[in-house]
């Protein structure tokens, strides 16, 4: 299980989601409408399936 990153719209830097899943969960997963908090500038960001950025990892 590997948690799913994006990338901050407003810093640039790796957001963890929070949602952790592997490559099975990730192919079924319908992902949309979900957001995140950046930690580096507490934006947040809304992401979606084509947003993850480590699916290669999964
Ligand atoms: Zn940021």
């Amino acid at each position: 299980m590997v948690e799913l990153k994006v990338k901050c719209s407003n810093c640039g830097e790796e957001v963890g989601t929070g949602m952790e899943m592997d490559e099975d969960q990730f192919e079924k997963a319908l992902l949309k409408g979900s957001t995140a908090e950046c930690p580096s500038c507490g934006e947040e960001i809304s992401w979606g399936k084509g947003d993850v950025i480590n699916k290669d990892e999964l």
